[in-house]
C-alpha cells in the first residue's frame, strides 16, 4: 500500500476524552481511538450519535484537551506548540460545522462571516474584499450575496457561506462535522461533490463525520466506524463495503437504502436491538455486546483487540479469533 511509505498528516494515538459528570460517574465519549490521516485523502469517521466521533474531532483542533492519548498534527503533539506554531496550526486546520443556521452569526454580514479570519492574518480592507468575493465564487456564491445575512439563504448556501470561511485561511486540513445531515437529500449531493471538488483543485486533506454509512462511500479513502467511545473497525471504502467484518458495521451497512427493487430485496436488514447504551463508567467489555446477536460471555467480560483481518483493514470482535 502507497500510505505505508508515507509519514501521517494527522495521526490520533491513543485518544481518550473523558468528562466528569459527577464525583463518581464519568463520561468516557472517547476511549484509546487511534487512526492515521494521509495528504490529500478523505478520511470518514462514522457511527451513531453519541459514538464520540464529533468529539474526537473537537479534540483534533483542540476545541476539547484529550484526556490521555496524543494528536500529532505534521509530526508535532497539538498539545505541545509553542505560541508561534498554534498560530500557524489554527489556520491549517480549519473546521465545517453541521448546523449551517446555528454555526453563522446572525448579525454578520457574508463578507463580515467570510472575512473575519482574514483580518486576524493581517490583511488590508481591500484585500479582504477581494479575497471574500473569489472564495464566495469557489462555492457557488457571487459578490451580491456579500452584504447579506445568514437568515437570507437557505440551508444549502449558508454550509457554502461555512465552506468559504473555512477556506478563507487557505487550510490543508479541513474537519467536516457532519456537513450535510441537516440538509435537504437534494441539497446533500451538491455539497459532497463541491467538497470533492475542492479537494483535488486546492490538495485538501479531510475528516469527514458522519452518522450512517450511505453518505460517505462517494467521498471516503478510508472509513474508521466507532461505536460507544470505541473505533470498532477500519478499512479503505472498497474493503470496507465489500467485507464488513464487525457486526456492527454489518448492520449499519444493512441499513442502506436500496435503489434497485431486486437487490433491496436479496438484502436482508440486520435489525440492531434497543439504544446506543451510555458511556457514563461503560464496563471492560464490548461495548457493543447488549445490542450484538452473536454475543456470547466473553463479549460480556472482556474488551475485544482490534486485529488486521486483511492488509490495513482492522476490525474489534471476538467472532474474528476463530
Ligand atoms: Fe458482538 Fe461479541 Fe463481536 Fe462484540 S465481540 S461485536 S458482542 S460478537
Amino acid at each position: 500500500m502507497a500510505n505505508e511509505t508515507k509519514q501521517p498528516l494527522v495521526q490520533v494515538k491513543e485518544l481518550c476524552k473523558y468528562f466528569h459528570v459527577s464525583r463518581t460517574a464519568e463520561l468516557k465519549a472517547v476511549d484509546g481511538v487511534s487512526f492515521d490521516i494521509y495528504k490529500g485523502e478523505t478520511v470518514s469517521l462514522v457511527g451513531e450519535s453519541g459514538c464520540g466521533k464529533s468529539t474526537t474531532g473537537r479534540c483534533m483542533i483542540r476545541l476539547y484537551e484529550p484526556t490521555k492519548g496524543q494528536v500529532i498534527y505534521d509530526g508535532k503533539d497539538i498539545t505541545k506548540l509553542s505560541k508561534e506554531e498554534q498560530k500557524a496550526f489554527c489556520k491549517k486546520v480549519q473546521m465545517i460545522f453541521q448546523n449551517p443556521y446555528a454555526s453563522l452569526n446572525p448579525r454578520m454580514t457574508v463578507k463580515e462571516i467570510v472575512g473575519e479570519g482574514l483580518k486576524q492574518h493581517g490583511m488590508s480592507r481591500e484585500e479582504v474584499d477581494k479575497k471574500v468575493e473569489a472564495l464566495l465564487e469557489t462555492v457557488g456564491l457571487n459578490k451580491d450575496h456579500m452584504s447579506r445575512f445568514p437568515h437570507e439563504f437557505s440551508g444549502g448556501q449558508r454550509q457554502r457561506i461555512g465552506i468559504a470561511r473555512a477556506l478563507s485561511v487557505d487550510p490543508e486540513f479541513i474537519i467536516c462535522d457532519e456537513p450535510i445531515s441537516a440538509l435537504d437529500v437534494s441539497i446533500q449531493a451538491q455539497v459532497i461533490n463541491m467538497l470533492k471538488h475542492l479537494q483535488e483543485t486546492m490538495g485538501l486533506t479531510y475528516l469527514f463525520i458522519a452518522h450512517d454509512l450511505s453518505v460517505v462511500k462517494y467521498i471516503s479513502d478510508r472509513v474508521v466506524v466507532m461505536y460507544l467511545g470505541t473505533l470498532v473497525e477500519t478499512a479503505e471504502t472498497e474493503e470496507l463495503y465489500a467485507n464488513p467484518a464487525h457486526p456492527y458495521t454489518k448492520a449499519l451497512l444493512s441499513a442502506i437504502p436500496e435503489a434497485d427493487p431486486k437487490k433491496a430485496k436479496a438484502n436482508e436488514r440486520i435489525p440492531i436491538k434497543g439504544e446506543i447504551p451510555s458511556p457514563i463508567n461503560p464496563k471492560n467489555c464490548c461495548r457493543f455486546a447488549e445490542r450484538c446477536q452473536y454475543a456470547t460471555d466473553r463479549c460480556f467480560s472482556e474488551m475485544p483487540k482490534l486485529r488486521e483481518v486483511a492488509p490495513g483493514h482492522m476490525a474489534a470482535c471476538h467472532l474474528l479469533d476463530k
